[in-house]
């Protein structure tokens, strides 16, 4: 019932690793994203041919006490509710009492407490409602290159080597959609949030990114555009201007969503390779024309 799309706060790390150099720190926080992404879709794939008469709520972002919570994956079955923690962690890593670490000896966030918090809070969230189902946490490893030692039995944990087992006991499940998980998935859509009010993207100005169209397959901007084809002079792709530009603009709207987009705006975003002429024709066709005074800019037409 609702689909994993990518993460906001990834969306903008993408666009600005390639617009401009990222600190380390920013660096490193984009990478982790790009994998936590990437596990979180190795997930649904894995998850996909096991949903028949099941609910699956995916990328939830929820409220309790005060408290925000982010779920990566909600599988409601007719006797219980399944909450995934998903992980994509590479490489070899210890337990040495309640901390986790990385064999650097670097201490990782523990991904049980985040686990457990999840837990608590969905469950006081359905109580708070009404709706009770009894919760089973999972904490699941989707890396076959993921090996955590000292691990204890107790916790409910997923390893990749335990994928295909854990697939067998899913697969036997006979569950069935009833009125109940209906109504629960219902309700805890209806509690989303769109926006993480903690989330922090890094810091950036519109003067020190790099302007100009990203190739899509090398991520270098476009230099050059014959007829209606740009080239890329890195990888000698090459894309009809149309779609290329509509991402630039994309790109612009989440980097500068107060940002007016006009043609000069457009033309200078998108790094000049296409005409101002070509850019205006562009947007008269995609966009909707507001004239303002003297000046004209553009806003996404509404479908009806
Ligand atoms: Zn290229």
């Amino acid at each position: 019932m609702k689909v994993r799309t990518v993460p906001e706060e990834l969306q903008i790390l993408r666009a600005l690793n390639y617009r401009k150099l990222l600190s380390n720190k920013d660096k490193n926080k984009y990478i982790n994203a790009e994998k936590g992404y990437e596990g979180e879709c190795k997930f649904d794939e894995w998850l996909s041919p096991l949903i028949s008469g099941k609910i699956v709520l995916n990328d939830l972002l929820l409220e309790y006490n005060n408290s925000i919570f982010q779920i990566d994956s909600l599988l409601l079955t007719t006797e219980n509710i399944i909450l995934f923690e998903v992980k994509n962690f590479e490489g070899d890593y210890y337990i040495n009492g309640s901390e986790w670490y990385s064999m650097k000896g670097k201490v990782i966030n523990n991904p049980l407490h985040q686990l457990h918090r999840n837990t608590v809070l969905l469950r006081g969230l359905l109580n708070e409602s009404g709706l009770k189902l009894q919760i089973e946490p999972q904490l699941i490893f989707m890396n076959p290159l993921f090996q955590l030692y000292q691990a204890p039995i107790e916790p409910p944990i997923i390893f990749p080597n335990q994928l295909i087992r854990y697939r067998a006991i899913l697969k036997k499940d006979r569950s069935f959609i009833n009125d109940k998980m209906k109504k629960i998935a219902k309700h805890l859509l209806s509690l989303h949030l769109d926006k993480n009010p903690n989330s922090r993207s890094p810091k950036y100005h519109y003067n020190e990114l790099q302007k100009g169209t990203i190739c899509p397959s090398c991520h270098q901007m476009y230099r050059e555009l014959t007829k209606t084809i740009l080239v890329c002079g890195s990888c000698g792709g090459t894309e009809h201007y149309e779609p290329a530009i509509l991402r630039t603009i994309a790109d612009h709207q989440l980097l500068f969503p107060d940002k007016k987009i006009t043609t000069d705006e457009i033309h200078q975003w998108s790094g000049k390779t296409v005409s101002k002429i070509t850019i205006r024709k562009l947007l008269n066709k995609n966009f909707k024309q507001v004239k303002c005074g003297p000046s004209t800019y553009y806003e996404i037409r509404v479908q009806t």
